[in-house]
């Protein structure tokens, strides 16, 4: 299996090549074909198995091609949820690696930073907003985020974000996304309580 098997279109697969991945990993494998097909997930997958490459580069092809359709404008298309400032970033960078020769925008709203460059940020237009929950319900209250074209849910690191007590910011967060969407969920341990949220969504 190669990455050139998924399908993906060739910006996406030199994104890919920049990173230096010649193979993809199983859950690479598992997830992209069902995540190109629009499919709901929800995978069981700890750090280090490569689970972000899982859900940026679908997340990639759909901007991918609604670019080579001439759609693609400066709404927020993907809300990618972390549990951390640290994680948040780092999901940032990927998403930059392998988006690198598509003219997509990503920004990360988290906190540690100043609200108004953040604020800044956003209004210029992104199609990827990575986010930890606290900092984005912040902005929410101030109505700084129209999420009418959101298309893609992804919540990663689940069972940490509840563990951190997130949950009822993640309920916030949801209620303000159209309810037609994908809804990606990746988690290291399944506990009852990721199991009824991503049964919920
Ligand atoms: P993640 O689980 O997404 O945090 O990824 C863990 C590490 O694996 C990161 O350093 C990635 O750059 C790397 N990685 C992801 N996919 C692949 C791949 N297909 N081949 C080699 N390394 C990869």
């Amino acid at each position: 299996m190669s990455f050139g098997n998924f399908g993906l279109d060739r910006e996406i697969l030199l994104g890919v090549e920049k990173a230096g991945y010649t193979q993809p990993t199983p859950v690479q494998e598992a997830a992209i074909p069902l995540l190109l097909k629009g499919g709901d997930l929800t995978a069981i997958a700890q750090t280090g198995t490569g689970k972000t490459a899982a859900f940026v580069l679908p997340i990639l092809q759909r901007l991918a091609e609604r670019q080579r359709q001439g759609t693609l404008d400066g709404s927020i298309a993907t809300l990618i949820l972390a549990p951390t400032r640290e994680l948040a970033m780092q999901i940032k960078e990927s998403v930059r690696t392998y988006g690198a020769h598509l003219p997509i925008r990503v920004a990360s709203i988290h906190g540690g930073v100043g609200e108004v460059t953040q604020i800044k940020s956003l209004r210029k237009g992104v199609q990827v907003l990575v986010a930890t929950p606290g900092r984005l319900i912040d902005l929410i209250g101030k109505q700084q985020l129209d999420f009418s074209y959101l298309e893609t849910l992804v919540l990663d690191e689940a069972d940490r974000m509840l563990d951190m007590g997130f949950l009822r910011d993640i309920e916030t967060i949801v209620d303000a996304l159209p309810e037609r969407r994908q809804t990606l969920m990746f988690s290291a341990t399944f506990p009852h309580q990721v199991a009824s949220l991503a049964q919920r969504f």
